[in-house]
């Protein structure tokens, strides 16, 4: 049994890992702030013997008297909407302060650290699809690159740790991942569709619908990511993770249609600014040393999100809020002292 720290443990990918690792049988301490991710993700890990909730913003240094063995760091908002307006300032602080904090306390540690970079280091992509090497294009003053400069600058951080203080690092890019957990009010592409087409309500393609995103289903992306962090080659990464199988916005729309009973139709609405115009992942590293690729295709891993969101909708939590395509957060409140967590049992 390790212990294992996630950041981010709340969101979507976080609380998918949690209950993942605790079926593996670790011991879980999990740390969110809780803006973008909620509790009740995590069901009824709450009462489990072997996961801890500490409600935290990464912004703040954290120490531990448990040992801790892996970080798993993912703690940032992905989704546009929720890293641009109001929480942009803290989007770049959560990657890069809140970076700097979780790998002191790897090296304090002598923990091995994760990191969920993400495809957005690429930018407005002039190379297709992109490897690892591809550098990048991205408009470092534009409204994503809070999100997109402050991962980038977190992979820096995370190899000059490595380098100068021997912190064991795991660095992967994410492409677009969706299924159970994602939150409705995130106003991504695929909770909106889906949202949209159970509610009856128009479904909102952006720009022409010709852009195109690879959609990896979750259980794959954690697939990769525990491959990834156990694997003692030293292989550091950075590694894509993602499904190569690449649709257009208009296909994709057209796809979840067909799967839900409804009289939404399809309306088009202004691309926001600097909305990648294609997107897919080069995945031949990730093969070669990882064995990994992704076992679940498009259609298979909407069903299964498309059954999670008829049952969350009818939540009475959800009811009347309507899918989001815009959004704004007020800060959580960050404490310049570092907080102490005594021995969890
Ligand atoms: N998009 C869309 N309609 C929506 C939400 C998003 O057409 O209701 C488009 C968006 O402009 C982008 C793509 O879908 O081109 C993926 O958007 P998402 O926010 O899911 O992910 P990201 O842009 O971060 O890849």
């Amino acid at each position: 049994m390790k212990t294992i720290l996630i950041t981010g443990g709340a969101g979507f990918l976080g609380s998918n890992l949690c209950h993942r690792l605790i079926n593996e049988g670790h011991k879980i301490i999990c740390l969110d702030n809780c803006y973008v991710g909620a509790k009740e993700n995590l069901g009824d890990l709450l009462d489990h013997p072997r996961f801890h909730f500490v409600e935290h913003d990464v912004v703040t240094p954290i120490t531990f008297d448990d040992k801790i063995d892996q970080i798993y760091h993912l703690a940032c908002p992905g989704s546009p909407i929720f890293y641009q307006g109001d929480y942009a300032i803290h989007t770049t602080k959560t990657s890069v302060i809140g970076s700097i904090n979780m790998l002191n306390l790897a090296h304090e540690h002598g923990a091995r650290i994760f990191l969920s970079s993400t495809s957005e280091c690429y930018g407005e992509p002039l190379q297709h699809p992109q490897k690892e090497s591809y550098r990048g294009n991205v408009n470092s003053i534009g409204i994503r690159a809070c999100y997109d400069e402050g991962k980038r600058c977190a992979e820096s951080l995370f190899f000059d740790y490595h380098r100068h203080k021997g912190v064991d690092i795991r660095v992967v890019r994410i492409f677009n991942t969706y299924g159970p957990n994602m939150n409705p009010l995130d106003g991504r592409v695929i909770t909106n569709f889906i949202c949209q087409a159970l509610r009856g309500e128009d479904i909102t393609v952006y720009g022409d619908g010709s852009q195109t995103r690879s959609f990896c289903y979750v259980d794959d992306l954690l697939e990769g990511f525990v491959r990834m962090m156990n694997n003692e080659d030293n292989f550091l990464g950075p590694v894509n993770l993602g499904n190569p199988g690449e649709f257009t916005m208009h296909e994709l729309a057209e796809k979840i249609l067909a799967k839900i009973d409804t009289d939404s139709k399809i309306i088009y609405k202004p691309l926001p600014s600097d909305d990648p115009t294609q997107r897919r992942p080069d995945i031949t590293l990730a093969k070669e040393k990882l064995d990994w690729a992704p076992t679940i295709d498009l259609d298979t891993g909407l069903d299964k999100t498309i059954a999670y969101y008829k049952q969350a909708l009818s939540c009475a939590c959800f009811k009347d809020i309507t899918c989001n395509d815009g959004y704004s957060l007020n800060p959580h409140a960050e404490r310049e002292e570092t907080v102490h967590v005594s021995k969890l049992d």
